[in-house]
């Protein structure tokens, strides 16, 4: 699924084929499009659009090129209509010092007013900013600790977007950096994505390869496409996590808190096992945002061997399965082998265990060898380079005997012939190279996962 998080429909460009465009857009997936209008004309005649198309959102709001003398008073209007149920945000608003359509003081007035809007209503804000990153992070940045918003079209620079992030704020990236002369790609790669949203801006900013035409909703999923080459993500997974955003941020597209059995990540198709585990490490999110990459893992209860097979049945472009999830899945060892076994018989796909490591202590016997022929590749939690540290970061149930079972399982899955692969997570005072020894001693592969990097 992708949203269109900006949009400008009732451009002229659009007059005589809306329809067309709409239908176009659900046909490629964008499931929503959030009209955003520029000015009260615009915000009045949205609501029609709300009432007439099911997939589209609106916002209300002054662009700040449209400004005038006598805005001031079409913000009572503005406040009326951000009452109706069709409006989800307050919006386009903003500093625009590029064009100068109007004062600089004006612009400031009015967006001040709208901040207070969005307090008031709850709607978040969509804002506009051209040259004027000065006077957001000196001015108004401060004023906006109680409202959520989106940066639209985000063109500042990496210490602007971390700066806005920081105070809670999404990003949203359009057409533009399809271009070729763009050249902000490591800006973006450092812009978590978790934080940030897709749109168009139709009728503007038409990515490659339509640039020269005339822009519409269905591209956004070239937005898409570059920035999963950026992410080393699929196309599909951009769009699901820039969705969840725009549902956290909106309150839009519900449907993707439906929880997962299995869910696809890049070219893998995990399996969500469980949402008990032995540990509770003190950087994992299991109990409070149980979302990995825009899916929801939490559990209303866990699925059986045949639920879960059915479920992967429904899926179709994936390399491999594995067995993860917010949990342990050693914890269910009995639904893992079956699981595995049932995938072995019927797909020509690799099968791996992404564990704790803790499975002997949980099962009480050395599970390893029952594990043959049905796993392909194990990848252990190793966590820590000392057994104090260990159990401080994990918190395990089994106390001071977890480490050097972890390590015991390491050798034994190395022994039995697994791809064995061990990680840390890059989090407090973990001594990465220390642990990266503990691997090269162990002879298992060594990988380092940044802790706000889920997935
Ligand atoms: S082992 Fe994994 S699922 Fe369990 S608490 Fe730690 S990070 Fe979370």
């Amino acid at each position: 699924m992708f949203i269109d998080t900006h949009a400008h429909l009732l451009f002229p460009d659009y007059r005589d084929c809306l329809e067309e465009v709409i239908n176009r857009a659900l046909i490629n997936n964008v499931k929503y499009i959030i009209n955003v209008s520029i000015n009260l004309e615009d915000s009045i005649k949205s609501i029609s659009l709300f009432e007439k198309y099911q997939n589209v959102f609106i916002s209300v709001g002054i662009h700040p090129n449209e400004l005038k003398e006598t805005s001031h008073s079409e913000l009572k209007k503005i406040k009326e209509l951000a009452k109706h149920p069709g409006v989800i945000a307050i919006g386009e608003v903003g500093l625009d010092y590029y064009r100068k359509c109007t004062s600089k003081e004006l612009q400031q007035k009015i967006f001040a007013e709208f901040i207070n809007l969005s307090e008031e209503t709850g709607l978040p804000l969509i804002i506009h900013t051209r040259y004027a990153w000065g006077d957001i992070e000196k001015n108004f940045i401060n004023k906006m600790k109680n409202i959520k918003g989106v940066f639209h079209c985000f063109s500042g620079n990496l210490s602007n977007g971390l700066n806005l992030i920081e105070n809670g704020f999404y990003l949203s990236y359009t057409g533009n950096i399809t271009y070729r002369n763009f050249k902000k790609d490591e800006i973006l790669r450092k812009i978590p994505i978790e934080r940030v949203m897709i749109e168009t801006d139709s009728p503007f900013l038409t990515p490659e390869p339509y640039r020269g035409q005339r822009n519409e909703p269905a591209y956004v999923v070239k937005v898409a496409e570059k920035l999963s080459s950026l992410f080393n993500l699929t196309p599909e997974d951009i769009g699901r996590i820039t969705s969840y955003n725009a549902y956290k941020l909106f309150g839009i597209a519900g449907e993707i808190l439906l929880p997962k059995i299995t869910y696809k990540i890049r070219h893998s198709l995990y399996i969500n096992v469980t949402n008990r585990c032995s540990s509770n490490c003190v950087f994992c999110e299991r109990t409070k945002n149980p979302v990995v990459k825009g899916h929801n893992l939490k559990l209303k209860k866990e699925p059986t061997v045949e639920e879960t097979i059915e479920d992967i049945r429904k899926n179709v472009g994936y390399n491999e399965i594995v067995f993860c999830g917010y949990g342990e899945p050693t914890i269910r060892l009995d639904y893992v082998k079956d699981v595995a076994r049932w995938v072995k018989s019927n797909l020509p796909v690799k099968v791996r265990l992404n564990t704790n490591g803790q499975g002997n202590l949980i099962n009480n016997r050395n599970i390893v060898p029952e594990l043959k022929g049905l796993i392909d590749v194990v990848s252990i939690s190793l966590n820590a380079e000392t057994p104090d540290k260990y159990l401080k970061l994990t918190r395990s149930i089994f106390g001071k005997k977890a480490y050097s079972s972890v390590i015991k399982f390491i050798k034994e899955c190395r022994k039995a012939g697994f791809e064995t692969y061990t990680t840390i997570v890059n989090y407090d005072d973990v001594d990465v190279e220390k642990c990266r020894a503990i691997a090269e001693e162990l002879d298992v592969n060594f990988r380092v996962r940044n802790f706000k990097e889920v997935g």
